[in-house]
């Protein structure tokens, strides 16, 4: 089929709930893609941070087709080995004690925000159910989680929104000390946030958050969905700041493209959800766990982290010396680009015309490689982005 056909029939039949470009994915092999009608593309976008290993990685790949062909599904009512080992090394590999498996990021900051309530309500009674979140964070499209996130355009059409999400401004220490009151359960946090434009938080403005809750009993939620899994050369963002917060999210490339989303929680609130308190009939997939261990596999291999890392380091330094560029943030291989004169949007769209997939962010150009990428593709990626930044 042409790719004309194909978005024809697609948005004849379709919601119309996304902004898409004109392109048709078909076909994906390691870092590169290929749409309907044969354009090979470099992809500095990983489906959003979530093909965390490439396309079709082989290793994954067979692991996942084994376990479609063993038991592609079972109620939770059943208990299911792959799910055990799965949960088994993401709680070692992350430290935390135990997890409630999702399918989407959205999903396990819903888990976060149900144990931080239940935890304080269980503890303290009613009135305490207040959850502060950031300014210009992103927690989802649930109602909730919609709720929770910060940014007033997501606060529209779609009321009542849920209640007891108070905003504090990221960085602000002080305005976070006149909201932390006695009406908080938690406060949730991005260490980096990606959809707000790719800023991380400062050290010192985190140090307040653990310092001023602790004491309190006051629950820090770390929403690693987009930070977590290696993303940024540490398997959590938290380590980065020599943190490790009472309830951590993970999604996008916990799976290595397959849905699935984690909520992992430590030793204080293991036994908070009770039977009957949570549920998700796909949650925990047998096929989604058979590639969250292909995931862990290759990036709890020897130096693979380290390889993260010093591959952000590369971009980075080759972003710098960028006419365009005036600022690289983030941190790993979660990059934001603020350019001097050109619009993120227009460098996107002609980035496509010229065989490269790169994200925006607000007004910065974002990218979320493929963890696995290797330094001659990022090369070449760059002389195609640096082509438009610099004509
Ligand atoms: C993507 C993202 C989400 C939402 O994940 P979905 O899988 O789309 O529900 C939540 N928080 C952060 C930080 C994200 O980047």
């Amino acid at each position: 089929m042409s790719s004309e056909n194909t978005i024809k029939k697609f948005n004849e039949h379709v919601m119309q709930s996304y902004g898409r470009y004109p392109l048709v994915m078909e076909q994906g092999s390691g870092r590169r893609c290929k749409d309907e009608d044969g354009r090979e593309y470099i992809d500095f976008g990983s489906g959003i941070g979530t093909n965390s290993l490439g396309y079709c990685d082989e290793k994954w790949a067979d692991a996942v087709c084994a376990q479609v062909r063993t038991l592609q599904h079972n109620s939770n009512y059943y208990y299911t080995a792959v799910q055990a080992e799965f949960a088994e090394r993401l709680c070692a590999v992350s430290g935390y004690s135990k997890v409630f498996f999702g399918n989407s990021g959205a999903e396990a900051n819903e888990c976060a925000i149900k144990v931080a309530r239940k935890y304080s309500f269980d503890k303290y009674g009613k009135g305490r159910h207040n959850i502060i979140t950031l300014v210009n964070s992103f927690h989802g499209r649930t109602i909730a989680t919609l709720s929770a996130t910060g940014q007033d355009v997501f606060h529209n059409y779609f009321f009542p929104f849920v209640e007891g999400f108070i905003n504090v401004e990221a960085n602000n220490i002080a305005d976070l000390k006149a909201k932390l009151d006695d009406t908080v359960c938690a406060v949730m946090i991005e260490y980096v946030q990606g959809e707000g434009g790719v800023n991380k938080l400062d050290k010192d403005f985190v140090d307040a958050i653990y310092e001023l809750c602790a004491p309190k009993d006051i629950l820090v939620i770390a929403d690693e969905i987009q930070t977590g899994v290696g993303r940024t050369g540490k398997f959590l963002a938290g380590e980065h700041y020599g943190k490790k917060a009472d309830i951590t999210t993970l999604a996008k490339g916990i799976a290595g493209g397959l849905p699935m989303g984690a909520c992992l929680v430590n030793e204080k609130l293991e036994g908070v959800l009770t039977a009957g308190t949570h549920g998700s009939t796909f949650g925990g997939n047998p096929v989604a766990c058979a590639g969250g261990l292909a995931v862990l596999d290759r990036i709890e291999s020897e130096g693979f982290l380290d390889s993260v890392s010093a591959k952000a380091e590369h971009f980075r330094e080759r972003l710098e010396k960028c006419s365009e560029v005036a600022e690289v943030s983030g941190l790993g291989l979660m990059i934001g680009i603020t350019l001097k004169s050109k619009k993120a949007a227009d460098v996107a769209k002609a980035a496509l015309g010229k065989g490269l997939l790169v994200l925006t962010a607000k007004e910065k150009v974002r990218l979320l490689p493929p963890l696995t990428i290797e330094v001659s593709e990022i090369d070449a990626g760059l002389d195609l982005l640096f082509e438009i930044l610099e004509e």
